[in-house]
């Protein structure tokens, strides 16, 4: 199939009308086919998700021993790029496409030569992000070169639009946190660094996952009372093992409600439990959102689609 539209999310956004469910997908490890990427997504096809996100993963740092005894050490990219991620799935699907964009371990020409490529492509869509640190670094760290803060680049997104041909090229969207960024000192500096991308010309914010509608509403309070005014987009993903009640804290810096710790602990063991138990919590928060006149539901699908699909068919 080939595409019909070349949408900006900013516009899909200013159309109104019903609420609509937006997917993101981590990229392939490499040795995976663009057949099996393919099949992967399809089964939420059915449902019209109005775009894919498709995450962007920094290279990492491996040490491989040398004959003497001694280590080299070699950056390895483990995963397709959000680039070559983006041209199957557009290839394949009349859906628009967002590749994610972080500032960690790229300079400011790297990017530069991103756009370039995007632009190419007929990509007009990016989610503008900084990434974490490095593993075993203390805090982010730039590259020399590079930017320190989502809004960075964002102001450099705007910039290459400005010298390229003085008109929008891509929708801006970036990273919102109910439960505060774990590095911000409290929710209200964050936000006011929030209004910084947003003031730099983020049209925006998809959320961070969160598990309690509440965190929601409150940060949308709070952002609206701050002056940010663009699209707030909540992002949700369904617990479905029992070990994630520990696990996504810990990755995420977020709260999982005690009566959901106790159902997913209750479950245990018995796999299907757990994944019922998580399914049918996401469905609940999601026909909460929807009562409340969200724009679209974003679903952080992390390699899974089975629940995805059944929470598609029971809300949208
Ligand atoms: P920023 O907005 O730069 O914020 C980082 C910290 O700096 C915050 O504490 C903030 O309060 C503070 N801050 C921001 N601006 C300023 C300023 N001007 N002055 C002082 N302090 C400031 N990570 C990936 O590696 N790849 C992905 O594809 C990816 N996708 C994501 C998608 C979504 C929807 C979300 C919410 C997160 C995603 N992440 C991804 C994770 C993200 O990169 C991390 O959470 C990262 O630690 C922060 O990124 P950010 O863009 O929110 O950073």
């Amino acid at each position: 199939m080939t595409r019909l539209k070349d949408m900006k999310i900013s516009d899909i956004l200013a159309q109104g009308g019903k609420a609509f469910p937006s997917l993101e997908i981590v990229p392939p490890l490499k040795g995976m086919t663009k057949n099996e990427l393919i099949e992967s997504i399809r089964p939420f096809m059915e449902f019209s998700p109005k775009y894919i996100n498709v995450t962007c993963h920094r290279d990492e740092y491996e040490y491989r021993e040398k004959p003497d005894g001694s280590y080299s050490r070699h950056l390895v990219r483990k995963r397709v790029s959000e680039v070559a991620v983006c041209g199957a799935i557009m290839s394949e699907f009349d859906i628009e496409t967002v590749p994610h964009i972080i500032c960690g371990g790229a300079t400011a020409e790297a990017i530069e030569n991103e756009l370039h490529d995007l632009r190419f492509m007929g990509i007009s869509n990016v989610m503008a992000l900084r990434g974490d640190s490095m593993t075993g670094e203390k805090r982010f760290t730039p590259v020399p070169g590079g930017y320190r803060y989502a809004g960075e680049l964002v102001e450099a997104i705007r910039r290459f639009e400005a010298e390229t041909n003085g008109q929008k090229i891509f929708s801006i969207g970036v990273g919102g946190y109910p439960e505060k960024h774990f590095e911000a000192p409290n929710i209200e500096t964050d936000i006011m660094n929030l209004k910084k991308k947003t003031d730099a010309g983020a049209d925006y914010i998809i959320t961070q996952m969160f598990f309690d509608n509440s965190r929601f509403y409150d940060f949308t309070d709070r952002c609206r009372a701050a002056g940010i005014t663009v699209p707030i987009i909540p992002g949700l993903k369904p617990l479905s093992t029992a070990r994630q009640i520990e696990s996504l804290p810990e990755a995420f810096s977020l709260d999982i409600p005690l009566e959901l710790t106790e159902a997913m602990k209750a479950a245990g063991d018995d796999r299907e439990a757990a994944y019922r138990t998580g399914t049918e919590w996401c469905i609940q928060q999601c026909r909460d959102l929807l009562r409340h006149g969200v724009p679209a539901i974003h679903f952080y699908t992390m390699g899974r689609s089975r629940n995805i699909v059944e929470i598609l068919k029971e809300c949208f």
